[in-house]
């Protein structure tokens, strides 16, 4: 038995990296990034962020796919995967917080005019403008998960007024929890800020719709630290044009990287971040390790993904 690091794309942590952190929290344990992938049949999982080519169709005892972070939705239905092999994903804290934070950013430069503010000052102007108050602003957090639920937990501890929305029923104290698809327009129609942490699935892509889009607040900000297919894009630009929402704040696009044509980078009211909310893995290699040895001693696994729902 052995575990194969594939990253499957660039900009991150390198396979080698990872391979000498696992090492050093599972000695012992036969480690090995791509570059030096050795016997392939003597590999039974593959820890992997994407999956891409046909990587998992190549290794014959193949048992489980250890996605390093969240999102699984490069990984549960990709076709070199076959159906007896199990998906697992990681649950850290460390990213979990960066991407409520990178949401609370984004709210706070709305709430204390941070654009408006460094606009005057190009132009030399002193323009002071009121901060807008946490208990007469709305926040709305799509997705009440291990991300959104913090998320959620975060804008209520800052003071907002916070609507969560989710498939199942919640109770996160402080939270007004919605769910279902009928409650979703309603809940929009509330937000002066739209968080989404919603993961990929056939039920989530092309959500925020021309109709989800024009049911939010006028001059609203959508920010999308989710995964891309959530938005259609050209909608989204059209609405901006009518000033409903107001503005994208937009993590994650359709097309990663964001093709340099795309009208996305230059709209006034969009502001893009390369899929960087959530970055350090923190203390989550452990979870690796952890179920590695779960698999080898037949116990269930952490935080194993149902392939079928897709998250
Ligand atoms: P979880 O699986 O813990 O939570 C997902 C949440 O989404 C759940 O509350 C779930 O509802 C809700 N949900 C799923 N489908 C629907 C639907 N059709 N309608 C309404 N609610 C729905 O995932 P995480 O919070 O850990 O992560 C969420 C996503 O964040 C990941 O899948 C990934 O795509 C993205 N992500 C982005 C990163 C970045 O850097 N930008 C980094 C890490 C993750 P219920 O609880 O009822 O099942």
């Amino acid at each position: 038995m052995a575990v194969l690091i594939s990253i499957g794309h660039d900009g991150w942590y390198t396979e080698e990296q990872l391979a000498e952190e696992l090492r050093a929290i599972a000695p012992g344990t036969d480690i090995r990034p791509i570059s030096a992938p050795g016997n392939l049949a003597e590999i039974t999982v593959l820890a992997a962020s994407a999956l891409t080519g046909d990587l998992a169709a190549r290794l014959p005892n193949l048992q489980l796919v250890q996605k390093l972070g969240a999102g699984v939705d490069t990984i549960v239905a990709h076709p070199s995967l076959a159906p007896h092999v199990r998906v697992a994903r990681l649950k850290p804290q460390e990213p979990a917080h960066e991407i409520a934070e990178y949401c609370l950013a984004y709210v706070l430069r709305g709430q204390r005019n941070m654009a408006a503010h460094a606009a005057a000052q190009a132009r030399s102007a002193w323009e002071p403008l009121a901060p807008r108050r946490p208990a007469e602003t709305t926040v709305g957090v799509l997705g009440l998960g291990h991300i959104g639920g913090m998320t959620a937990r975060l804008m209520r501890d800052m003071r907002f007024r916070v609507l969560g929305w989710s498939r199942s029923p919640k109770e996160i104290e402080g939270v007004d929890c919605r769910h279902g698809g009928a409650a979703l327009p309603q809940m929009l129609a509330e937000c002066d800020y739209v968080c989404s942490i919603l993961p990929s699935t056939p039920a989530t892509h092309g959500l925020m719709d021309a109709e989800m889009l024009a049911a939010m607040k006028p001059g609203a900000v959508l920010i999308n630290a989710g995964r891309g297919d959530l938005v259609d894009e050209t909608a989204l630009l059209e609405a901006l044009d009518t000033g409903t929402p107001g503005h994208a704040v937009l993590d994650v696009v359709n097309q990663e990287p964001l093709p340099a044509d795309s009208p996305l980078w230059a709209h006034p009211q969009v502001t893009i971040t390369p899929h960087v909310s959530g970055w350090h893995l923190g203390d989550a290699l452990r979870d690796v390790a952890e179920n590695y040895r779960r698999l080898e001693a037949g116990e269930n696994l952490l935080h194993e993904v149902d392939r079928e729902r897709g998250y």
